[in-house]
């Protein structure tokens, strides 16, 4: 009997493990660990040649214009326009001077499809020749101001919660086709991060409500 019970309990074990090692292999095959985004960054540096065609970068059916001033070319604006129209969830934008119709319309565009777009620009651009502000708050996007004498002076937009545009581009034609300037854009999320946090900071710093 003893020898007997030996050879069970052998059996037992050798079942054991060998159901314990089959769940193992299938549980390594079959749970997938979640693919770490790839890294991307660029940088675009202006003035373009020519304005880049929004509808054509960023339209479905494209351009329907037939006689299309706008260049249909790739260039730095077409990029910032795929960037910024690619948004899924949500828009952070927090620039000092917003004129481009264009850009504006990304944003009008982005907030009728569900993408909670927020505004942070400075106090002084508000009133300026062709401020796109009023437009933004008259199509229901919230727009905060830092209310202050000194500059809400950045130029960065985080899309997602995972790209970052940022660099010395104010939303401006001049800036487009005049100005020497640069932006990166990235997903590291070290950077994100932190640009995340001052944008969160400075919406609540700049909550009408709180002053
Ligand atoms: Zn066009």
């Amino acid at each position: 009997m003893k020898v007997l019970d030996v050879i069970r309990y052998a059996g037992y074990t050798f079942a054991v493990g060998t159901v314990t090692e089959v769940i193992y292999i299938i549980y390594k095959r079959f749970s997938k660990k979640p693919k770490a985004k790839k890294a991307m960054t660029e940088v675009i540096f202006f003035p373009d040649s020519k304005v880049a065609c929004v509808d054509y970068f960023t339209k479905t059916n494209g351009c329907m214009s037939r006689d299309c001033r706008f260049s249909h070319k790739e260039n730095s604006l077409s990029k910032l326009f795929v960037t910024l129209s690619n948004s899924t969830r949500s828009m952070d934008v927090c620039v000092f001077v917003m004129t481009c119709t264009d850009l504006s319309d990304l944003l009008i565009r982005a907030h009728q499809r569900g993408v909670r777009v927020r505004v942070i620009t400075d106090c002084e651009q508000v009133d300026a020749t062709g401020s796109q502000v009023w437009r933004l708050r008259s199509e229901g996007i919230a727009v905060r101001t830092d209310e202050s004498s000194f500059f809400m002076h950045h130029k960065f937009v985080v899309i997602d919660g995972e790209t970052l545009i940022n660099g010395s581009f104010n939303w401006t034609r001049q800036a487009i086709t005049g100005n020497q300037e640069n932006l990166l854009i990235s997903n590291s999320p070290a950077l994100v991060k932190e640009y995340r946090k001052q944008f969160e900071h400075l919406w609540s710093l700049y909550d009408p409500r709180s002053t």
